[in-house]
């Protein structure tokens, strides 16, 4: 199984929602951290892995990863 998790709590997520914008499922949303910057979290129960957000991220945040493993794409 391949999730993709965005590493928003890393802060190199530049709020531009591109990943929200590609998602065919709309299972990623832009959240308001504590300072108002906007950053992207997926709902990765419903996500179908098609990885169009991980292609698509200009700041190559969002990753993938099989079981334990993290692998950036
Ligand atoms: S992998 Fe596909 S379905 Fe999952 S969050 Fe990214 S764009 Fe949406
Ligand atoms: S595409 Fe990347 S930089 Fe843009 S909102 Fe999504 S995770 Fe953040």
């Amino acid at each position: 199984m391949i999730n993709v998790t965005p590493v928003a709590a890393a802060g190199a997520c530049c709020g531009c929602a591109a990943c929200r914008e590609i998602c065919p499922v709309g299972v990623v949303s832009m959240n308001q951290d504590r300072y108002g910057y906007l950053t992207a979290s997926v709902a990765e129960e419903r996500c179908i892995h098609c990885l169009r957000c991980v292609k698509v991220c200009p700041m190559k945040m969002l990753v993938e990863h099989k079981d334990q493993e993290m692998a950036t794409s």
